[in-house]
């Protein structure tokens, strides 16, 4: 059994869900609760590739929200093989966030593998984001999804499929 470690980082504005979206992703709950994230938190989730003898093992790390992003944030982001942005799909606003982020970020760290994660579909009736929108997103991330920590809609997809971007661009980066 060989085993992959890779450092994936969750951003995105403040509330929009990311601290959900992992704890519904780890141990496929989801709270109501408000819990403001401080700094930095760290969760494993261990995943087997099928048809192989591989384990990757995904450390997420859930960097407090990008309104406060300074020198310390980045500096969580040192060494990420993927991130996971997170918008919220009832502010529109914080998808430009992630867009905006996205752009520091490839500008600090070069460019890794993305997913979009456009949050809170089950609150669709309120959503403020534009399908036009969605689609420039597509041309940005790896894959945009839309999600629900609330239900689980779509988050595991959207996980997996970062976690298999991550494993190819391994692989092509190797000798
Ligand atoms: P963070 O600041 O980005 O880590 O956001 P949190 O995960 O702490 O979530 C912020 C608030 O949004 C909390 O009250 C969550 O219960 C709520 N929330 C998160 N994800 C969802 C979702 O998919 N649907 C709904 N309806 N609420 C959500
Ligand atoms: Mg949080």
């Amino acid at each position: 059994m060989t085993t992959i470690t890779s450092k994936v980082c969750i951003v995105g504005d403040f509330a929009v869900g990311k601290t959900s979206v992992v704890e519904r992703f780890v141990t496929n709950q989801f709270s109501d609760k408000y819990l403001t994230t401080v700094g930095v938190k760290i969760d494993t989730k261990e995943i087997d590739l099928p048809d192989t003898d591989v384990r990757h093992k995904l450390v997420l790390w859930d960097v407090a929200g990008s309104d406060r992003f300074g020198d310390k944030e980045f500096a969580y982001l040192r060494g990420a093989a993927g991130l996971v942005f997170v918008a919220d799909g009832t502010r529109f606003g914080t998808v430009d966030s992630a867009l905006q982020l996205r752009g520091q970020i490839d500008e600090r760290y070069g460019p890794v593998p993305s997913v979009m994660l456009l949050n809170k579909h089950d609150l669709a009736s309120e959503w403020t984001v534009s399908e036009e929108r969605i689609g420039e997103l597509g041309l940005v991330f790896v894959d945009v999804y839309r999600t629900s920590a609330k239900t689980g809609e779509e988050v595991e997809s959207a996980l997996l499929r970062l976690a298999s971007s991550i494993v190819e661009a391994t692989l092509a980066d190797a000798p």
